[in-house]
């Protein structure tokens, strides 16, 4: 029998914007008011992770690839679609509950800056049943060494760290409960580029040492190669390109991963977006069918306004939706 996925998510829809109260919903009714613009975060999105795997999640800023993490999580529940964990369905619910963790860009956000170390690590397995009270003193010094840290932080505020040791805390935080599947949402973007080879290093002694999953979120295709062993790209709310990151990186075959590629030196968050060549200004407000990134297009974008290109498989393993990798072509 196949084991399934660790974790499943199939049809993920997720659109964000102002809900019309009852005068807007009767103007639209009545054809007098438009309806409210609305985000397209998400536009469909499958994903699969197997259990040991290190799965990339790359796109640029507005891609969806935050909000996928938060699904995936079960932190935002999905307008349409399913999440499976252990080929079960589950709910929007506590990550802890299902053996899911996140690990976040910013630790400083996500650690009280009132409570000590040993307080912000052993909140979680306390409040799980995982420890005892008497057992708390050694349980996190357990963890801070595990992430490369002395025991003696615990006593300590998250201010009087630096950048790279809030990121331990950060991931000693989220090993905590035992997860099997660590989120990492942009973990190492805050960092400098020496911090983050350390950081990086640590993710992957972590994921040998404890057999752990991880979905990687970045924007940087540098860090995603480092440590992913497969890479899904994501474009404006749809996954385009997924692959075994080595055949990524040497042979993309959506013609936004190969300019992702190309432009990776200036893929900074913050940064512009890429330009649309065709006029338009590709918009999550309303994404278009296809890409606005293959000068050469056969197509000139005009096949995909009326059919949305799917995935398919264009080598065994590696997938891209675009209409130039139709068999029929
Ligand atoms: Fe882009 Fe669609 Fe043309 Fe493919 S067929 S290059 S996705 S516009």
């Amino acid at each position: 029998m196949n084991t399934p996925p660790l974790l499943a998510l199939h049809g993920i829809h997720k659109h964000f914007g102002p809900r019309p109260d009852w005068l807007e919903r009767l103007g639209m009714r009545l054809g007098w008011l438009p309806p409210p613009a609305r985000v397209h975060a998400l536009d469909g999105v499958d994903v699969e992770i197997t259990a040991g795997e290190v799965l990339g999640l790359v796109g640029e800023s507005g891609s969806g690839k935050s909000t996928l993490g938060r699904v995936a999580a079960g932190l935002l529940r999905p307008d349409q679609g399913r999440r499976l964990w252990h080929g079960e369905e589950i709910a929007a619910a506590p990550m802890a509950a299902h053996g899911i963790q996140m690990v976040f860009q910013d630790p400083s956000a996500s650690l009280n800056p009132r409570m000590r170390v040993a307080e912000l690590i052993a909140e979680a397995p306390r409040t799980h049943g995982l420890i005892a009270r008497h057992e708390q003193a050694d349980y996190v010094a357990g963890l801070l060494r595990r992430v490369g840290l002395d025991p003696g932080a615990a006593s300590r505020f998250p201010h009087q760290f630096s950048g790279g040791q809030r990121a331990r805390i950060g991931i000693a935080r989220a090993l905590a409960v035992k997860p099997e599947l660590l989120i990492c949402d942009e973990p190492v973007a805050a960092l400098d580029v020496s911090v983050q080879a350390q950081v990086l290093n640590l993710f992957g002694e972590l994921r040998d040492r404890l057999g752990l999953t991880y979905l990687f979120i970045s924007h940087d295709l540098g860090v995603v190669r480092h440590l992913c062993e497969r890479v899904a790209i994501l474009y404006l709310g749809r996954i385009v390109e997924s692959a075994p990151a080595d055949e990524l990186f040497t042979s993309p075959a959506h013609p936004y991963t190969q300019a992702l590629i190309a432009d990776a030196p200036t893929l900074k968050a913050g940064k512009k977006r890429f330009v649309a060549i065709r006029g338009e200004l590709p918009s999550p407000l309303s994404p278009p069918s296809g890409c606005h990134f293959h000068p050469r297009c056969p197509h000139a974008f005009a096949r995909c306004r009326e059919e949305r290109p799917v995935l398919r498989e264009t080598a065994p393993g590696h997938r891209a939706a675009c209409h130039l990798h139709d068999a029929s072509l």
